[in-house]
């Protein structure tokens, strides 16, 4: 195809704004799919996705389109993950594209992650074309929201679409602008090649896919390429492009979006924003890359059965071929003996991966504090990044320590505002901008990463009564007074509960904590100590008395079925325990204990 008939965009959104069922209307339109091989949500394919409704890994479908012009171009639309966690793969999308499709609710406006996916696609140099969508709701205000776009965004929006993605009203529209107001790619075929590397993912038939978009040169079937980056040289295989089906082709020319295989057998093998060049011709230079997704959320997770421990180790290799920005390293701990310390992108990234593990692949598992990477500069010189609360060193031979802070942006109705700021402070923020659009008010703050990377999503959902939006992005490191505390059950420190908070507020946190395990963990036949300790100070107890009676009592020792249903029912609840010496405590416990109150 050429140049001038190619159109290569995304579609950037807010969470439920519509920009998934605007994807699979455009699909639908261009013919690519019969109305009954249309699953809902093409574009979201894992499972998990399809249920938290969000989209995880980009994809990128290309579609064949008769424009009014009579002309037929070729449509790239590039699918983007809608959560703050995956902000990275957001960025990598967009700069294989030339414009995005800016999705805004019209009954519900700019939110959040608008704002935050707006400026990617600006920092990314696109054109972008505003799009209002849901205008079949009577609660839609088009006209307000455009106003709102104007002022908060500073976009013009007189030639702004509006559609229902729903019904189908303006899919057309969308078309049209897509063709009229995107500007084409640039290439040239006679250069030597540069394709840019946007994702890659394994798959059992094929396996390790690459998803490229070719800047110069030419992609063919049967070539010799190489890797700039890494320097790894391979012969392509196959070559083609998702309608969302596969579809195989000879070649992939200059502004084409499309994947090729090479008999590469690991994910890890290919760098994503690496430039895939001819090996027996190479490009004098790289394309530009992208930054490197970094874990900044760790835990340690463990099998509840030991002998599951080398179900999860296999489970984690076969994970981790789908997603490069998940790490993991063996970890053993003295209280929950064999697992392993996991990295993420965030909080949801944690749950997603936790809950497929589960699911999956039917392992029980102990979810230890999650923990931010601190980094510990010792009296020696040195300097060490902890990603476990266990592994600090000796205070004595630390001589600072710094912890990454964020920028949040926060939309909240007027209403909310004074709950959010006192949330904000409470959580050490420092106050950066606060400006007022319509009735919602949008508060930047910077904020330590350790401070919002448990709740603070979920408290700012409830004191908000969920009008809230929050983005984010890692800003630096600074110095920061941090101490451990652990946490000691009978005496014993349990590992996994201990945490690193900063020391202002170490001795609330730890009574907290102490309060919530007091509930969390059953009674048992001994009293039970509760203790939380900063260095050798203990700054916290509470204890849990014993329990007199046996289960079985209530039974009268009469009907010997109900008794042994009541043992095992105990048993079953075993299961999803976890023995520390004498003391039992439930799997529940270790992540609830750590919600601030
Ligand atoms: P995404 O999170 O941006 O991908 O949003 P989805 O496409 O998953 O849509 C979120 C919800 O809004 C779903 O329940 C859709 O059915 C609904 N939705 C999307 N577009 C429209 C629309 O034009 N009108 C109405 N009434 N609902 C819509
Ligand atoms: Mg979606």
């Amino acid at each position: 195809t050429k140049l001038s008939h190619i159109r290569n965009f995304s579609i950037v959104a807010h969470i439920d704004h519509g920009k998934s069922t605007l994807a699979d209307r455009l699909i639908q339109a261009c013919g690519a799919i019969e109305a009954r091989d249309m699953k809902e949500q093409m574009l979201d394919s894992m499972d998990i996705e399809r249920e938290r409704g969000i989209t995880i890994k980009a994809q990128t479908v290309r579609l064949e389109y008769k424009a009014k012009d009579g002309l037929t171009y070729q449509l790239n639309l590039m699918d983007t993950p809608g959560h703050v966690d995956f902000a990275y793969e957001v960025s990598r999308s967009l700069a294989a594209c030339e414009g995005s499709l800016l999705v805004v609710d019209a009954s519900q406006g700019v939110e959040a992650q608008t704002l935050a996916n707006v400026y990617h696609a600006l920092d990314a140099g696109h054109e972008v074309v505003p799009v209002l969508n849901k205008i079949d709701l009577p609660a839609a205000e088009p006209e307000r929201v455009k106003q709102q776009i104007e002022d908060v965004i500073g976009l013009d929006t007189s030639d702004a679409v509006m559609i229902s993605a729903k019904t189908g009203i303006g899919i057309d529209l969308v078309l049209e602008a897509l063709v009229t107001r995107l500007p084409c790619p640039e290439g040239e075929e006679n250069e030597p090649l540069q394709a840019l590397l946007v994702d890659s993912w394994y798959d059992a038939y094929l396996g390790v896919i690459i998803l490229v978009r070719i800047k110069n040169g030419v992609l063919r079937k049967g070539q010799k390429i190489r890797m700039m980056a890494s320097g790894l040289a391979y012969q392509v295989d196959s070559v083609g492009y998702f309608t969302p089906k596969i579809i195989q082709s000879n070649e992939l020319r200059p502004g084409e979006m499309g994947f090729f295989t090479a008999g590469i057998k690991a994910v890890a093998d290919t760098k994503v924003g690496d430039t895939v060049t001819d090996d027996k011709k190479p490009a004098a230079e790289p394309l530009p890359g992208f930054k490197p997704s970094v874990p900044v959320v760790w835990c340690g997770l463990f099998p509840i059965d030991a002998a599951d421990y080398e179900d999860l180790r296999d489970s984690l290799a076969k994970l981790r071929l789908n997603d490069a920005s998940f790490q993991y390293e063996p970890e053993t701990s003295a209280a929950l003996g064999f697992g392993f310390r996991c990295g993420f992108l965030g909080l949801l990234h944690l749950e997603i991966i936790q809950e497929r593990l589960e699911r999956e692949f039917n392992l029980d598992l102990i979810t230890t504090a999650p923990s931010v990477v601190y980094r510990v500069h010792l009296t020696n010189g040195d300097m060490q990044e902890l990603h476990n609360p266990a592994d600090m060193p000796d205070p004595a031979r630390i001589d600072h320590m710094e912890e990454p802070w964020i920028k949040a942006t926060i939309m909240v109705p007027d209403e909310y505002l004074g709950p959010v700021l006192t949330l904000c402070t409470d959580r050490r923020g420092q106050q950066v901008d606060l400006t007022y659009a319509g009735s919602r008010a949008m508060a930047v703050y910077k904020l330590p990463l350790n401070e919002v990377v448990f709740d603070f999503y979920d408290r700012l959902k409830s004191i908000s009564r969920g009008y809230a939006s929050f983005d984010y992005e890692v800003d630096s490191y600074s110095e920061s007074e941090l101490v451990k505390v652990s946490i000691l059950v009978n005496a014993e420190p349990v590992d996994a509960l201990s945490f690193v908070v900063h020391k202002a507020n170490a001795e609330s946190r730890g009574r907290g904590i102490c309060q919530r395990l007091k509930e969390l963990i059953p009674r048992q036949m001994f009293q039970i100590a509760i203790q939380a300790a900063i260095g050798g100070r203990i700054v916290a107890r509470e204890s849990i008395s014993a329990l007199r009676k046996d289960v079985t009592a209530k039974c009268y020792g009469g009907d010997a079925s109900r008794k042994r249903k009541l043992l095992d029912k105990q048993k079953e609840g075993k299961k999803r325990m976890r023995q520390f010496g004498k003391v039992e405590i439930p799997q529940s416990a270790f992540l609830a204990a750590l919600k601030m109150g």
